[in-house]
């Protein structure tokens, strides 16, 4: 048996039953697929071994195990990463450690407003833990059924309530870290305040893999709202869709949770691929003889009240925008199903983008006031370039955080044609989104798509720092290389 053989078959007693699963030993090509291919089955890999650990201390004896040898390690939760980061590359030399099996809800101190989770509990299940105890664990994203805490923590992740609670580094009051050279840092504090020097936990969260490993984490919970109202609204413009934020803001303060801004072209997408989910859209249509309007938003307003005085509150800002011609058709939600349906015409587009084929995907960032401008702007310069290129455009506008993806023209949709599609499509976005001071992933994170556009804009000072960060964290450089940095 080869070194690395040796040293493997080691590490899977260490670990136990189905700790490791080596390729053609343990685990035959079906039950490693899901584990080397991403979401976006853009990104396929092969990986030495696939590290299943079931509690912290396995993972610190993993990172140490391979420091050792001198393997690389690439980080895995519930792999939805969007931009490549959590699947190996093609060397078949990179250990994937998976933290689904680190499954525990620790502890729940209601009166702490906080719960402490293992890294591979799903969003789903923190939600429910919360739930269970009559409270709110509000990050929310369509993955959340797979998506671990863990992942979320590693890429920040937003979603749909973060103009109300934040991003997962807001929601954060501390982390149980395994650290490059294999020690456990516990900094599972339930502290609100808390000023002993550098905030280590914030380094982590969002570090994508490439400083350490999360196995766990606590996390911020709040009251459950007694009354939630939710309504779709139609604008004719992305202009009277951000003027509409800005009333929403005005009108409903912080029971505002969510602004959900769809352009036409997704929805008709959602009709396409899931008209089941696209029956929502009949309340709007149905009073307006032009079809679809240009922009749909989903607002939600929460009440510690009730529902009704959550959805008086609505229905006054949206008699208000009637009266100022921001929104020309309306929808308002009379119960939980309606809210529910509402929802799930969101939370399908990304679903019909990928039924629709292949899309040049951009997760950008910009002031709210700039968005107009930029949609405009950027709609023009890509209609100039390419006739049939089709601009599915949806997001979070509520955190100015916009899903701007470009689906090909047929005569660039494979091979070097697409390669140079993709790069010039990327061009016109992120220089826009230069010009009018936005970021190139708002939520994202960077992995492998966004590496070099990284290295390319993001100002030398910075990088300089961000690259003694992980000298100093991960000299050896075995933490998801090739991820983030270069
Ligand atoms: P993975 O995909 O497994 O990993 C993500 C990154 O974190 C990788 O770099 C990986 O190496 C690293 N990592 C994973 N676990 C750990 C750990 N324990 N310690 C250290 N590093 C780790 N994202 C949003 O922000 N907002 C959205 O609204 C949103 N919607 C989505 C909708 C769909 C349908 C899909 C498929 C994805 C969506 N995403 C969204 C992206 C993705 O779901 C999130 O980024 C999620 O937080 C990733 O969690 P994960 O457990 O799947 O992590």
């Amino acid at each position: 048996m080869s070194d690395t053989g040796t040293w493997l078959a080691a590490l899977a007693r260490d670990l136990g039953p189905a700790g490791l699963w080596r390729p053609g030993i343990e685990a035959d090509d079906a039950q490693l697929q899901p584990h080397l291919q991403d979401w976006r089955r853009r990104y396929e890999g092969r990986a030495l071994a696939i590290a299943r650990p079931v509690d912290t201390a396995q993972v610190a004896h993993i990172v140490r195990a391979c420091a050792a040898q001198g393997v690389p390690i690439v980080p895995q939760g519930g792999n939805t990463s969007l931009v490549g980061g959590s699947v190996p590359d093609d060397s078949g030399q990179q250990l994937v450690l998976n933290l689904q099996r680190l499954r525990q809800v620790r502890h729940l101190d209601a009166a702490n407003l906080s719960l402490t989770a293992e890294a591979g509990c799903t969003l789903h299940e923190v939600q429910q833990a919360a739930d269970s105890a009559g409270l709110l664990f509000p990050l929310s994203l369509a993955s959340q059924g797979t998506c671990t805490l863990g992942g979320n923590l590693a890429s920040n992740a937003g979603g749909t309530q973060v103009l109300r609670y934040g991003t997962a580094r807001e929601l954060c009051l501390g982390l149980e870290v395994v650290t490059a050279h294999g020690e456990i840092w516990s900094g599972l504090s339930g502290l609100r305040k808390d000023n002993t020097g550098y905030d280590l936990r914030d380094l982590f969260i969002g570090s994508e893999g490439t400083l350490g490993i999360i196995t766990a984490a606590t996390m911020r919970l709040y009251p459950r709202p007694r009354g939630q109202a939710t309504a779709l609204v139609g604008c004719g413009s992305a202009a009277e869709a951000v003027t509409l934020l800005q009333l929403a803001r005005q009108e409903l303060d912080a029971g505002l949770t969510a602004f959900e801004a769809m352009a036409a072209l997704p929805l008709q997408l959602v009709q396409r691929h899931h008209p089941e989910v696209a029956a929502v859209l009949a309340a709007l249509t149905e009073s307006s003889a032009r079809g679809l309007p240009a922009w749909v938003v989903l607002i939600e307003n929460v009440s510690s009240e009730s529902s009704g005085h959550a959805h008086t509150r609505l229905h006054a800002l949206l008699e208000q925008a009637l009266a100022q011609g921001l929104i020309h058709t309306t929808a308002l939600a009379s119960n939980q199903t309606q809210q529910r349906a509402m929802w799930q015409l969101r939370e399908a587009i990304p679903l019909s983008e990928r039924a629709e084929g292949l899309m040049v995907k951009h997760d950008i960032g910009l002031p709210a006031s700039a968005i107009p401008a930029f949609v405009s702007t950027c709609e023009q310069e890509i209609a100039a370039r390419w006739r049939d290129a089709r601009i599915v455009c949806f997001g979070h506008l509520g955190d100015g955080n916009l899903h701007y993806n470009v689906q090909p023209p047929a005569d660039a949709s494979s091979g070097t044609a697409l390669i140079r599609f993709e790069r010039e499509v990327n061009d016109i976005v992120f220089d826009l989104v230069a010009h009018f001071g936005g970021t190139l992933s708002a939520e994202h994170g960077i992995g492998v798509l966004r590496r070099d556009e990284l290295a390319r804009r993001k100002p030398p000072v910075a990088l300089h720092m961000m690259r003694a960060i992980k000298r100093a964290l991960d000299p050896s450089g075995l933490m998801n290389p090739g991820r983030v940095l270069s």
